[in-house]
């Protein structure tokens, strides 16, 4: 909790936010690098390039035929608008998913922001496709209730500039184009440009090399709130399970008895589409293809104090979610000594899925083992669930996700407490021995 106050303060001290590429995220590296070196570790600083992007003004108003603000989420990775933003009639294409060439065929668009319904094909060929029928922006609706807050995937020169809305408001602005014209302003003002962010990377004084234990979670936040939760957590966390690893292997001089290397990790951009991790792990590919394979297993923290929580262990031997991605073997046994832990402990627990959606990502698909804890994000609360932690059903699992609100308030100190106890767990154990996860001691 010390660590998260100091992130929360330093993110208040440097414009509300701990976003790769800003001033929160160096205090916020400066903290985490001073407590490691008092703890006897050297971390080191690994650079990386990566495009920055930060709106700094938006509004979507409808301006006839009645005046009313839309809330909407400008898509990550869209173009800004120019200087006073677009000002033009809606037009709906004559498919309402706009994924095609011909869905537009026919339809008087230039000049015009398009009105598309999310569904069949990406935001980002939605997008495409509207600039290419000649529209000047697009919205695009969403198919739930829920606020529509997209990427187009990455940067590419043939967007336009591109938003979400609910399905309500999609919906309704549609009835009203029947009716006759409907004329909106998108007001987009972005900075969009090349930076540097970096990671952080510390390892323990002892153990072997050659057979190393990875740690790790991402330091970024967004740029649209604090981050305390996503991913000061987990962040902090490790900080302290780095800190008392130190202080206890050395108070008890029993370093022999535990033989393998700890090397942490605090990610950079993950936010943006987990830069710093493919950086790290692209790069031993690249240059030191022997130095990956020595990574016995890696864990993975990003969000372990959800106000709604679950306490989740990554799936890996896909009991209850089938992977996206193939999971290395030796991921099953790293899972296995967290739900072994939890069931020594009588703590419930439920598996999560392997998403793809955190840094271990890079790991797996280079054939490293991984697993680790989750306590949600954006997915909703099962009366499974609330039955065995306790919360709120149908809410999500952090209702301040990604927002400003994501402060040090949005902290379940419980969640936090059995997760940080799990990851020290964890972290000896795999210190010790590695055995069921590769064969070796
Ligand atoms: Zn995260």
């Amino acid at each position: 909790m010390a660590h998260l106050r100091r992130f929360e303060d330093l993110a208040k001290a440097n414009g509300g936010n701990r976003a790769a590429g800003t001033p929160g995220y160096e205090a916020t590296a400066a903290y985490v690098e001073k407590e490691l070196k008092n703890a006897g570790y050297k971390p080191t600083r690994q650079y990386f390039e990566f495009r920055f992007e930060q709106v700094t003004r938006t509004s979507l108003t409808q301006v006839s035929p009645q005046q009313r603000s839309v809330e909407h989420n400008p898509m990550s990775y869209s173009p800004g608008a120019p200087v006073g933003g677009i000002t033009a009639d809606l037009v709906v294409p004559a498919v309402a998913t706009g994924c095609d060439a011909a869905a537009w065929q026919g339809v008087q668009a230039t000049g015009k922001i398009a009105l598309v319904q999310r569904g069949t094909c990406s935001f980002a060929v939605k997008s495409q496709m509207a600039k290419a029928a000649g529209a000047s922006a697009a919205i695009i609706y969403n198919s739930t209730d829920d606020a529509l807050s997209g990427t187009l995937g990455g940067p590419a020169p043939d967007y336009v500039p591109t938003t979400g809305i609910t399905k309500a408001e999609g919906e309704s602005l549609l009835a009203a184009t029947k009716a006759g014209p409907v004329r909106m302003t998108f007001v987009l003002d972005k900075i969009m440009e090349q930076r540097k962010t970096f990671n952080i990377i510390a390892e323990t004084p002892w153990g072997s090399s050659d057979n190393v234990v990875m740690v790790g979670a991402h330091l970024d936040s967004v740029t649209g709130g604090p981050g305390i939760n996503d991913n000061g957590s987990g962040s902090a966390a490790i900080l302290e399970v780095a800190r008392e690893l130190n202080k206890q292997s050395n108070i008890q001089g029993n370093l022999k008895r535990m033989p393998n290397k700890v090397r942490f990790a605090w990610w950079g951009a993950e936010e943006i589409g987990l830069l710093g991790s493919t950086h790290y792990v692209n790069d031993l590919v690249a240059t030191k293809p022997d130095q990956l394979k020595k990574i016995a297993t890696y864990l993975n923290f990003d969000m372990v104090g959800s106000p709604n929580y679950i306490i989740g262990v990554y799936d890996a031997d896909q009991s209850t979610y089938k992977a996206p991605v193939p999971v290395p073997p030796g991921s099953v046994a790293t899972e296995k000594v967290f739900t072994d832990y939890f069931h020594a402990v009588k703590q419930p627990w439920v598996d999560t899925e392997f998403s793809g959606r955190s840094d271990y990502q890079a790991f797996i698909v280079n054939g490293v083992p991984a697993s680790g804890l989750f306590t949600g994000a954006d997915g909703k609360k099962s009366a499974e669930e609330k039955a065995l932690f306790g919360g709120t059903v149908g809410e999500t699992y952090d209702p301040n996700y990604h927002t400003p609100q994501d402060d040090l308030t949005n902290i379940d100190k419980t969640a936090l407490e059995i997760n940080s106890d799990a990851i020290a767990h964890a972290v000896l154990t795999l210190a010790t021995s590695t055995k069921a996860v590769n064969g070796r001691s």
